[in-house]
C-alpha cells in the first residue's frame, strides 16, 4: 500500500474539505434537501452536510409555524436548544417530539439540550409595563416592593438577597447593559442608584453587576423542576446557566443522575469569576461541554475583554478535550433581515477560525422571521471559513503524553490522517470518546463515528468534524466488521474503490474504553 500523495498536507486541495467536496458526493446534500434520503442496508443515512462546524438552533414560537421545524432540520441544524427561560413545558415537549419524529423518519439523529434558566437576576414589573429613565435620575431597586408595583421612582426584585451582595460604587447593568446605574447607598431592602445611562426599562429585565460576584446559586427551584421534566423528554445535554465553579457543575451532575438521566452537562461561561484561569479549567474539566455565553459574559466583564476571553475559553476547552459552543447575537440582524451584516459574517467566521465546535443561534431561530435562511447563511459562512488553512492545519500536542491506549490510538490516527493520503477516518465507538479526542485535532478529513448507542449518536452531533451514524458491530462476526463498515459508507456514496481510510476499533467489541487498534485500509 502506497501512502504518498500527489500534494502533501497541509496545502492539498484534495483535502480542503469541504471546498471541493472530495469526500462526500457533492449533490448528496441536494438529495436530502429534496427530501429523499437514501437509506442504506444498515438502516441509516449519511448526515446531510459536509460542514464541520456544528450549528445550534434555539427553539421558540417560530417553530410553531407550519413546516418550520422541517425546514430547519433539513437546513442542517445539528443541535437544538430548548430554552427554559421561555415557553411552557407543553411548548418544549411538542417541539422536541416533532424533532425526534423527523429524525426517525429521515434517519439522521440530532442532539437536543435543555438550557436551564439559572439565577438570572431580574427586576420585577412596572404598573405601566415600562418606564423611561434619564441620566442623572435617582432610581431605587427595592427587594420588598410588590411584583407589579414598579414606577418612575422604584421597582421590585425577584432575587431578594441582591441588597446584601452589593456595595456603594458598584455598577449595575440592566437589560444586557443598555441601562447603567451606579449604587449610591443601600438601606435594608432598598438599593439607591443614580442612572448613568438612561433609556426605556421594561418588565423583568436582567441585572448584572460589572465585575460579577453576585452570590446566587447556579440551580434554582425552577431549574430543578425543569430538569426533572426535560429528563422525561429524553434530552441529550443540560446547559447550566451562571455556574460559579466546578462545584455547581458537580451538583448539576448529581441532580441529573438522580433524575435518572444520562444527559451530559454544558457549562455556560457567563460570570466574571468563571473565567478566572484556574476556575475556568476546573469548570471545563467537570463538564461535558462548555458555552461561551457572550450575552451575560459581555455584560459582566465588559465588551472590550470579550474577544480575547472567547479565544481563551475555546482554546482551553479544546486542550482539555471538551467541545465548545460560541453563542449569542451571532446573526442578530437576521431576526428581521434576510441577509447578515458584514460584521456578523466576520463574527461567525472568526469563531470557526478560533476552532469552536459549534455556533449558536438564539432569537434568530426562536422568534425570528427567517429561521431557515439564517441557518443556511450561517452554514455557508462556516464552510467558507473552514477552507482557510488555519481551520484545518494542526500544530497540536507534539509534546503531550497519552494517558490511555484509546486516546493514543485517536492521536496516532490524526497524525497519520494529516500526513498521508487518507480519505476518511472511521471510528467504531461506544461512548464517543475516541471521536471526541480526534475532533480536538484540526484536520480537513471527515471523522465518521459509528455507534450502536442512540445516546452516543445524538451527543456526538456537537463535535466538530464528526459525523455520527448508527452501526451495530456486535451483530456480526469480528472479521466481518471492516468489510461491513466499508460497504455501509460505499453504499452511501462516501467511499469508492482505491480510497484509503483509517478504521479504529477495539479487540473487544461493545465495551467502552477498549479501542486499541487502527488499521489503514484500502477500499476495494
Ligand atoms: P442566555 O445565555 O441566552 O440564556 O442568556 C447565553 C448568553 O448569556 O450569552
Ligand atoms: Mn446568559
Amino acid at each position: 500500500m502506497i501512502l504518498d500523495k500527489a500534494k502533501p498536507y497541509p496545502g492539498s486541495r484534495e483535502f480542503s474539505f469541504p471546498a471541493t467536496c472530495g469526500v462526500i458526493e457533492p449533490n448528496f446534500t441536494e438529495k436530502i434537501l429534496r427530501g429523499k434520503p437514501q437509506r442504506d442496508s444498515f438502516g441509516t443515512t449519511m448526515p446531510n452536510k459536509h460542514r464541520r462546524t456544528k450549528i445550534v438552533a434555539t427553539m421558540g414560537p417560530s417553530f410553531d409555524r407550519e413546516g418550520a421545524v422541517e425546514s430547519l432540520y433539513h437546513a442542517g441544524v445539528d443541535v437544538f436548544r430548548a430554552n427554559f427561560s421561555h415557553g411552557s413545558h407543553a411548548d418544549h415537549a411538542r417541539r422536541i417530539q416533532k424533532i425526534r419524529q423527523l429524525s426517525e423518519a429521515n434517519h439522521r439523529e440530532v442532539a437536543i439540550f435543555a438550557d436551564l434558566q439559572g439565577p438570572k437576576i431580574r427586576i420585577a414589573r412596572f404598573k405601566n409595563n415600562f418606564v423611561k429613565l434619564n441620566a442623572g435620575d435617582e432610581f431605587i431597586l427595592d427587594a420588598n416592593l410588590g411584583v407589579d408595583e414598579g414606577d418612575e421612582k422604584s421597582v421590585g426584585l425577584d432575587y431578594k438577597e441582591l441588597p446584601q451582595d452589593l456595595s456603594k460604587g458598584d455598577k449595575l447593568l440592566l437589560d444586557d447593559g443598555r441601562i447603567v446605574m451606579v449604587v449610591r447607598k443601600i438601606l435594608a431592602s432598598k438599593i439607591f442608584c443614580i442612572v448613568e445611562v438612561g433609556g426605556k426599562l421594561s418588565n423583568n429585565k436582567g441585572i448584572n453587576r460589572l465585575g460579577g460576584g453576585l452570590s446566587a446559586k447556579a440551580l434554582t427551584e425552577k431549574d430543578k423542576e425543569d430538569l426533572k421534566f426535560a429528563t422525561t423528554l429524553g434530552v441529550d445535554y443540560f446547559a447550566i446557566s451562571f455556574p460559579r465553579d466546578a462545584v455547581d457543575i458537580e451538583y448539576a451532575k448529581y441532580l441529573i443522575k438522580e433524575a435518572g438521566s444520562t444527559a451530559g452537562v454544558i457549562a455556560k461561561i457567563e460570570r466574571a469569576e468563571a473565567v478566572e484561569p484556574n476556575n475556568l479549567d476546573e469548570i471545563i474539566k467537570a463538564s461535558d461541554a462548555v458555552m461561551v455565553a457572550r450575552g451575560d459574559l459581555g455584560v459582566e466583564i465588559g465588551d472590550a475583554q470579550l474577544p480575547a476571553v472567547q479565544k481563551r475559553i475555546i482554546q482551553r476547552a479544546r486542550a482539555l478535550d471538551k467541545p465548545v459552543i460560541t453563542a449569542t447575537q451571532m446573526m442578530e440582524s437576521m431576526i428581521h433581515n434576510q441577509i447578515p451584516t458584514r460584521a456578523e459574517v466576520f463574527d461567525v467566521a472568526n469563531a470557526v477560525l478560533d476552532n469552536t465546535d459549534a455556533v449558536m443561534l438564539s432569537a434568530e431561530t426562536a422568534t425570528g422571521d427567517y429561521p431557515d435562511m439564517v441557518v443556511k447563511a450561517m452554514s455557508r459562512i462556516c464552510m467558507g471559513a473552514e477552507e482557510q488553512p488555519e481551520a484545518y492545519i494542526s500544530g497540536h500536542r507534539l509534546e503531550s503524553q497519552f494517558q490511555k491506549s484509546d486516546e493514543a490510538v485517536a492521536m496516532a490516527t490524526m497524525y497519520i490522517a494529516n500526513h498521508a493520503n487518507i480519505r476518511a477516518i472511521i471510528s467504531l465507538t461506544e461512548s464517543g470518546s475516541v471521536p471526541r479526542w480526534m475532533s480536538r485535532i484540526r484536520t480537513a478529513i471527515p471523522i465518521f463515528a459509528l455507534t450502536r448507542h442512540l445516546e452516543t449518536e445524538r451527543k456526538m452531533n456537537l463535535y466538530r468534524g464528526v459525523y455520527p451514524m448508527h452501526f451495530d458491530a456486535t451483530q456480526m462476526a469480528f472479521k466481518e466488521i471492516d468489510k461491513n463498515v466499508i460497504a455501509k459508507l460505499k453504499g452511501q456514496g462516501i467511499l469508492k474503490a482505491q480510497d484509503i481510510v483509517i478504521i479504529t476499533k477495539g479487540d473487544v467489541i461493545g465495551v467502552h474504553g477498549h479501542t486499541n487498534s487502527l488499521k489503514i485500509h484500502v477500499v476495494t
